[in-house]
């Protein structure tokens, strides 16, 4: 395990079968503009040199530096997350602030509180695959005896209304690079963000569920990047990873490309878990075919997230990413499951050294690397020949 400053952890205090009451800091500090503010959570991480973790209301972290924190206060208010109309009634002046000019509404369902400016048609379409999406999770790994828990507050979602209202609003909240992508995940805001990949900048938006399949059968990528995106939300939330600790990006990517798989037989687009993905396996035969995959590569995508990071290596990496992951859920669940399992005990904020993380891998998989890659190329083969 390699640490990064000293850091102390906070223990719970429980008391029987209560659930733990979890005592409310106020922090005053100085942002990354230099201004002052001031936010009240709970403490998840006290580092030894001073620095904090806070998680407020809304489920947002706050990673405060020792030479941001100005001053740290007890309350005695206890920590509870938002309800969704309270998260509704965040989460709308925080886009309006990001795209002043554009009106935003609030669709609830029930686990998720969406803020769209794409039109109540599409958040409701958005709603009914997220709400599908999250059972269908759950059950799946129930199934699978990994043990999770229904993340017991609302899910908060942006959906925009087309490419160029995404990119203000990611850049303003993630930076420029955000705003290439499809949508994204946030591990610190704990937000998804989304536009309508169906609309043109001219396009108004849909009216009718029926406009909305239509436009979706014209392009299923749409119905991928939300179940992708929206699998990482859940996996954050339901325990299954743990945010801001080490999770190998290779586990991550992989169980939401192992649930992207769109349908388009079904109406909503999707239905079904674990169906062999189509774009992924193509691009690691194409890396088979034309020798840009190695062993290396493999062993690389073990150790590190490196290769996920990287222009030349990424779309290689997430194939791969995928196909290990599709390999061992199929051939071998119950090492998955204490892989997961072990990632599961990582604590926020300690990051594992390359040859930590492989090795763990090989323990929880009773193999070495090597063997392993040998039989998951033959089992791979059926894609790749
Ligand atoms: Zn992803």
């Amino acid at each position: 395990m390699h640490r990064v400053g000293l850091i102390a952890f906070l223990a719970l205090l429980t008391c029987g079968n209560l659930a733990p009451a979890v005592d409310v800091v106020e922090v005053d500090f100085r942002n990354e503009d230099g201004e002052a503010q001031t936010i009240q959570g709970r403490l998840l991480v006290e580092a030894a040199d001073g620095g904090v973790l806070i998680e407020t209301r809304d489920g947002r972290f706050w990673s405060i530096t020792p030479d941001q924190l100005v001053k740290r206060k007890p309350t005695d208010a206890s920590f509870q997350r938002l309800t969704s109309e309270q998260l509704g009634q965040r989460l709308l002046p925080e886009a309006k602030t990001r795209l002043p000019d554009q009106q935003f509404e609030v669709v609830k369902t029930k686990h998720y509180v969406i803020c769209t400016s794409a039109g109540r048609k599409y958040a409701e379409w958005c709603g009914e695959l997220l709400e599908r999406l999250f059972r269908a999770f759950l059950l799946h790994w129930k199934q699978k005896k990994v043990e999770l828990s229904e993340p017991a507050h609302p899910l908060p979602i942006v959906i925009l209304a087309n490419r160029q209202q995404f990119a203000q609003y990611a850049t303003a909240d993630e930076g420029p690079s955000a705003a290439e992508s499809q949508g994204y995940y946030s591990i610190k805001s704990n937000r998804v963000v989304l536009f309508d990949l169906t609309a043109t900048s001219q396009s108004a938006p849909a009216k009718s569920t029926a406009e909305i399949n239509r436009k979706i059968a014209a392009s299923p990528f749409n119905v991928a990047t939300v179940v992708h995106e929206a699998t990482h939300q859940i996996a954050f939330n339901s325990g299954m990873h743990t945010r801001m600790a080490d999770n190998p990006l290779w586990v991550t990517e992989g169980m939401a490309m192992y649930f992207e798989t769109p349908d388009l037989r079904s109406r909503s687009g999707w239905r079904t878990i674990g169906k062999p993905n189509r774009v992924r396996s193509n691009q690691l035969k194409d890396a088979i075919r034309k020798k840009r995959r190695s062993s290396e590569l493999f062993t690389s995508i073990l150790s590190e997230d490196k290769p996920f990071l990287d222009a030349k290596n990424a779309a290689d990496s997430y194939a791969e990413a995928w196909a290990l992951t599709y390999f061992v859920i199929k051939t071998r669940r119950e090492q998955y499951s204490k892989y997961i399992k072990r990632l599961q005990e990582k604590k926020r904020l300690f990051w594992d050294k390359p040859e930590d993380r492989l090795r763990e891998f090989e323990e929880c998989f009773e193999a070495q690397a090597a063997d392993i890659e040998k039989e998951y190329l033959r089992y791979m083969r059926r894609f790749t020949r």
